[in-house]
Parts: structure tokens; C-alpha cells; sequence
């Protein structure tokens, strides 16, 4: 099956699950200190609903899936929700991401449940400023997860950093010129305003371009092919081993390519990350609705896929709308990022 078509004839084959919005870090840019109230325990979708409802997926043409949060290493039992989700037909890809502090203790089972690939978010590479920005974490314990995470198997890596102006923007050349002796991928990904703790303001943001431009302020970068449908432009320094990805969903978003669907934790299906527009499947699911019924929400969430959003923050009424708009969206790790 080759994926269900939206209205704006883009082929919906790829689908994001939030498992849980709990977390083991306070990045200072996605949660409040004390963290976020958690969903209710009877609201969290069981892994057997996840998995009835991408078996649906599936047969309307879902092939790639990938497993966020919060943090999905935080959940109990994840890799027999990873063999459960591999056993599904049509599913041909499952990858995770993850902050990387539990890693070291699971990689091998999370591979040998059938794990494909996995990103990990560093935000900077100095054990004491991640500390900060984590508010407590170790970064040593990640360093020795990514070991663990290459030596079972489920390299290449890819390393996800958010630049911040101020604030980490000082370690973007540090995290490039990784990539030329490991085989690394590392994607710089545009902040992004969501939740009102998120600290975003258009001063703090970088667009991919000045990230871009810093990157090349040490190295020549040599572009790669495109990839069907992915965010991420692929670079690379000449003779490096290994990859450079800028996401832009800001300044230069990629809505036109869009191809994935995301299912909270909380068992909301959402089809664009920056709109607000959900379908609730709990109604459905509570009262033992038919595979059909579910089929039939679904469609209906791809059909409702919005053509794309409108940040862009160039103009100065937008970003008094963007400012305004954190009070009331989900904060990131609600939806799964
Ligand atoms: N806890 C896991 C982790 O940190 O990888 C998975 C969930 S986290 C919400 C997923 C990704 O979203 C991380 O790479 C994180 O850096 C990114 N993220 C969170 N808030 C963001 C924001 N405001 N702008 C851009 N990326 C953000
Ligand atoms: Fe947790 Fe990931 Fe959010 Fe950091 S970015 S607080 S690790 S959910």
C-alpha cells in the first residue's frame, strides 16, 4: 500500500507516537522546572491500543513510525511495544528518539525488539552548561548510551541540537566538526515556540541559514540528494565521515512535503504539529468502537491536515501573535517532538 492521500495530494506514510509526556530531564526550553501536570494514567494509551490502532494505520498505508515523548525510554516496557509494533504488517521502519539518559541501559534490547534507528537530543557538548540546560542531567551518562546505541546496532546516529542565540549558539561549529571523523548525522533543528515555558522569543531564534552559515565558517559543505519527504537538508564537509542536517520549520518550513500524521500519548491524532486541530480516538476507543470506526477517524485526521502553517517571524505582528499563542498550545513534550 503506498499511503492515503491528503487533500493537498501529499502521500501520509509516516506516523510520530507520543508513548508517555512524563520525563527524566527539564530542558529549560520545553518544560517548567517542576515539570508539567502529567496526563491521568486511564487517559495514556496501553500499548495494545497503540498497536490496534497503527495496525490500522498500516492497512491505509502507514510504513514508518517513529516512538517519542516526553521520553519514551521512561516507559515501562518499551521494547515489547517495539516487537509488538515490528510484528505489524506493512510497518517497515521504527525509529525513537530519545534524550539518551537511559539508553546505555536498554540499546540492546530496544535492537533486538527490532529498534531500526534512533536520534538523540544534545543540545551542547560541555558537561557543565547540560547540565543546565537539562536542569540536572549527566551528559557522560548520555556519551556512554550513544556508544551503547552504536555497538548494538542501531547506528548511524543521529544527534539532534536545537541553537538557541545566548545561550548555545557558541557550540554550533563544536557539533559540526564531529561529523568529520564519526559517522555521525547531526541536524541542527530551528527552536520553535510552543507551550508558554518554552522560553522562545524571536530574539533567540536562529533561522537554519545563520546556522548554516556559521557551519561553513569552518569547512566546505558539499550538498546531498534530497530525501523523499524528509525535514532535514543533507550536508556534508568534504572528505568527512559524516552528515550535516538543517531543519527548518520556520523559516523555510517543509508543510509541502509533509507526510506524517502524530498520535499523542493521550491518544490524540494530530496532523500538523503547529495546529491545534486534534482528533480525540478516546471516545472511540472507550466504548469498543469497530476497527472500522477507527479507520474512519483516521481518514478524517488526514483529511483535516491543514496545507500548511503560517510561522513565520519576520513580521512583527506575527510574532505578537507567536508570543500570544504559547499560553494556550501544547507545550512539545504534550505532543511529541
Ligand atoms: N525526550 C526526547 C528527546 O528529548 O529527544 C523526545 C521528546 S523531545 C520533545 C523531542 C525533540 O524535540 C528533542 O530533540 C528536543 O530537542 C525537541 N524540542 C523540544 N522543544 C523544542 C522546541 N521548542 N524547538 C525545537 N525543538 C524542540
Ligand atoms: Fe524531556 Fe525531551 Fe523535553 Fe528535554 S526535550 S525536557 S528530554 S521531553
Amino acid at each position: 500500500m503506498s499511503g492515503l492521500k491528503d487533500k493537498f495530494h501529499r502521500t501520509i506514510d509516516y506516523m510520530r507516537i507520543s508513548i508517555t509526556d512524563r520525563c527524566n530531564l527539564r530542558c529549560v526550553y520545553c518544560m517548567p522546572s517542576d515539570g508539567i501536570r502529567p496526563i491521568e494514567h486511564k487517559k495514556i494509551l496501553r500499548y495494545e491500543e497503540i498497536v490496534r490502532i497503527l495496525r490500522i494505520a498500516a492497512t491505509l498505508g502507514v510504513e514508518k513510525i517513529r516512538i517519542t515523548g516526553g521520553e519514551p525510554l521512561v516507559r515501562k516496557d518499551i521494547s515489547s511495544l517495539i516487537s509488538m509494533i515490528k510484528g505489524i504488517e506493512g510497518i517497515t521502519d521504527i525509529s525513537l528518539t530519545t534524550n539518551g539518559v537511559l539508553l546505555e541501559q536498554y540499546a540492546e534490547a530496544l535492537a533486538a525488539a527490532g529498534l531500526n534507528r534512533i536520534n538523540i537530543s544534545l543540545d551542547s557538548l560541555r558537561p557543565e552548561r547540560y547540565r543546565e540546560i537539562t536542569r540536572g542531567g549527566d551528559i557522560h551518562v548520555v556519551f556512554r548510551g550513544i556508544k551503547a546505541a552504536e555497538k548494538a546496532g542501531l547506528g548511524p546516529i543521529k544527534i539532534n541540537m536545537v541553537p538557541i542565540r545566548g545561550f548555545n549558539s557558541d557550540e554550533i561549529t563544536d557539533f559540526a566538526k564531529m561529523t568529520m571523523t564519526s559517522s555521525y548525522q547531526i541536524r541542527f533543528i530551528e527552536f520553535m515556540p510552543f507551550g508558554k515555558h518554552n522560553m522562545w522569543s524571536p530574539d533567540k531564534f536562529i533561522s537554519a541559514e545563520e546556522i548554516r552559515a556559521a557551519v561553513e565558517g569552518i569547512g566546505r559543505l558539499v550538498s546531498l540528494p534530497l530525501k523523499k519527504s524528509g525535514p532535514a537538508r543533507h550536508f556534508q564537509f568534504e572528505g568527512a565521515a559524516g552528515v550535516i542536517g538543517f531543519i527548518s520549520p520556520i523559516s523555510n518550513h517543509f508543510c509541502a512535503e509533509c507526510n506524517r500524521l502524530r498520535l499523542t500519548a493521550d491518544a490524540r491524532l494530530r496532523p500538523c504539529l503547529f495546529s491545534e486541530s486534534e482528533i480525540d480516538l478516546k471516545p472511540a476507543l472507550w466504548r469498543d468502537a469497530t476497527d472500522e470506526e477507527l479507520e474512519r477517524l483516521i481518514k478524517l485526521s488526514i483529511q483535516i491536515k491543514p496545507k500548511g502553517h503560517n510561522l513565520r517571524i519576520q513580521n512583527a505582528e506575527l510574532r505578537t501573535l507567536l508570543n500570544a499563542k504559547q499560553d494556550y498550545m501544547r507545550p512539545m513534550s504534550r505532543i511529541g517532538g
